[in-house]
C-alpha cells in the first residue's frame, strides 16, 4: 500500500533539513509542508511551548497533528523526535544500493528522521486512500538528544490524550521497545580553602583532593561503571571535572558531573545515595591543620523514570500483530538507555518504541537500510488499519 518512490523522497528530503538539538525551525517547516501537501488541513497543525517552559537555547516547540477520526475508536499517536546530534550538521545524504549514507564526513540523521519520514509516509497513505482510520495524533518532540526535553515537556490534553502510543526511534523494524531504563545526572560543588602550596599547604583544603577520595570510595564499594549487586544492576559515569586556577595554589573550588542508571528506580536511588554519601564522607576526611574540613553541595536532576510494558499491553500486542502481518518475527526488547517513551509511559500514555531502519546511530558509519525502512512504514500503516478496525 505504501508507495515506495514517494516514501524514499520524504525520507531523503527530510535527512537533508538541518535541525540541531533545540534548533529545529526548519524541520516543522519542512514536515508542515509534506503534511499539508498529504492532505492534512491547517488547523490539525500545531505548535506547543515546550522551548519557552525549557529556557533559553531552545528555538521552536512541539509540532502537534491532531487528525480527526474517520471512524469512532480511541485517539493513538505516532511520535518521532526532529532534532538530530551535532555530528549531523551539513549532512548530504546519498544512496549506495540498499543504504542511505551521508556523503562526506557527518552522521547521516537516520536518527530520527526515518521515524518522522515513516510517520509522513503512513499518514499520506491514509488519506490519500481513504483509509479508515481512528483519531491519530502525530507528535515530533524537540530535543530528544540532549534529555528527552521536548517529550517530557509535552502535555496528555495538548495532544487530544491518546491511549496508546507508537514511538519511532530503533534499529530493525520487527524491534518493539516494552522498556528502558531510569537515569539521573548529579552535579557536586566541591568547597576548600585556597592557600599558597609551597608556604602554607597544611592550612588549605584541597577541593581537589576531596573530589578524588570520594571517586576512589565510590570504585572501591563497586558502584563505578558497570555495577553488579546480587540480581541488581546498573551503571555509572564521571562526565566531567572542572576546578582549580594555578598549580602553586592549593585547589579552593572543584564542580564534577555524572551520571546513573539502572533499570531499577529503587537500586538507582541506591547508587545516587552512595554517590551522596561518598561525597559528604571524603569532605569530612580532609582537614587543615585548624581542624577544618571541605564542604560539597551534591544535586541531581532526575533525567527520566525506567518502565516495562506487560506483553498484554494494547500497544504491545498491535505492535506485534503489524510485525507480523510483514512476515516478521517481533523482537521485544529492553533498552539500556533512555527514549522519548520513557517520558510518555511517566505520563500515563502506554507507548512502544518501534524501529525504523536506522543503524550506526550518532555515528559517521551512520545508515538507513532502504527495505527495513519500508517495511517499518508498511507496519505503521497497519497499526492505523488495526487501531480503526472495529471488528479485530
Ligand atoms: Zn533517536
Amino acid at each position: 500500500m505504501i508507495n515506495p518512490d514517494h516514501a524514499l523522497a520524504h525520507l531523503m528530503d527530510l535527512l537533508a533539513v538541518e535541525g540541531p538539538t533545540g534548533k529545529e525551525t526548519k524541520v516543522i517547516q519542512a514536515l508542515s509542508k509534506k503534511l499539508l501537501s498529504a492532505g492534512c488541513k491547517k488547523t490539525w497543525i500545531k505548535t506547543d511551548d515546550a522551548h519557552q517552559r525549557l529556557g533559553e537555547g531552545f528555538e521552536v516547540g512541539n509540532l502537534i497533528i491532531k487528525l480527526p477520526g474517520t471512524i469512532k475508536a480511541p485517539r493513538i499517536m505516532f511520535s518521532a523526535h526532529m532534532d538530530t546530534v551535532p555530528l549531523c550538521k551539513g549532512a548530504v545524504p546519498i544512496i549506495k544500493g540498499n543504504r542511505i549514507l551521508s556523503e562526506g564526513n557527518t552522521g547521516l540523521g537516520g536518527d530520527d528522521r526515518a521515524g518522522c519520514a515513516a510517520i509522513v509516509s503512513m499518514v499520506e497513505t491514509l488519506l490519500k486512500n481513504k483509509i479508515p482510520h481512528p483519531p491519530i495524533t502525530l507528535l515530533f518532540p524537540i530535543a530528544e538528544e540532549n534529555g528527552l526535553h521536548g517529550s517530557r515537556m509535552a502535555r496528555l490534553p495538548d495532544l487530544g490524550n491518546p491511549v496508546m502510543g507508537f514511538n519511532l526511534d530503533g534499529q530493525e523494524p520487527n524491534e518493539i521497545v516494552i522498556g528502558a531504563m531510569s537515569a539521573i545526572r548529579w552535579k557536586v560543588e566541591i568547597k576548600g580553602i585556597s592557600t599558597h602550596a609551597g608556604l602554607e599547604p597544611h592550612k588549605g583544603i584541597s577541593a581537589g583532593l576531596i573530589g578524588s577520595k570520594a571517586m576512589a570510595m565510590i570504585a572501591e564499594k563497586g558502584y563505578f561503571g558497570k555495577i553488579n549487586k546480587g540480581n541488581r544492576s546498573g551503571t555509572s559515569n564521571l562526565g566531567s571535572v572542572s576546578g582549580g586556577e594555578a598549580s602553586n595554589q592549593v585547589m579552593d573550588q572543584c564542580t564534577m558531573t555524572g551520571e546513573c542508571r539502572s533499570h531499577s528506580p529503587a537500586f538507582l536511588d541506591q547508587i545516587v545515595k552512595v554517590h551522596k554519601d561518598s561525597f559528604e564522607t571524603a569532605a569530612k576526611s580532609v582537614t587543615n591543620d585548624a581542624g577544618t574540613c571541605g564542604k560539597v553541595k551534591f544535586a541531581t536532576i532526575a533525567d527520566y523514570r525506567a518502565f516495562k510494558l506487560k506483553k498484554s499491553e494494547p500497544c504491545v500486542k498491535i505492535a506485534s500483530k503489524a510485525v507480523e502481518a510483514v512476515g516478521l518475527e517481533p523482537n521485544p526488547l529492553i533498552m539500556d538507555a533512555g527514549l522519548d517513551a520513557n517520558n510518555f509511559n511517566e505520563k500515563g500514555l502506554p507507548t512502544v518504541t518501534l524501529g525504523c531502519g536506522s543503524h550506526n546511530f550518532h555515528q559517521i558509519k551512520e545508515y538507513v537500510d532502504i527495505k527495513e525502512y519500508l517495511t517499518a512504514c508498511e507496519i505503521l500503516l497497519t497499526i492505523a488499519e488495526y487501531c480503526g478496525d472495529t471488528h479485530s
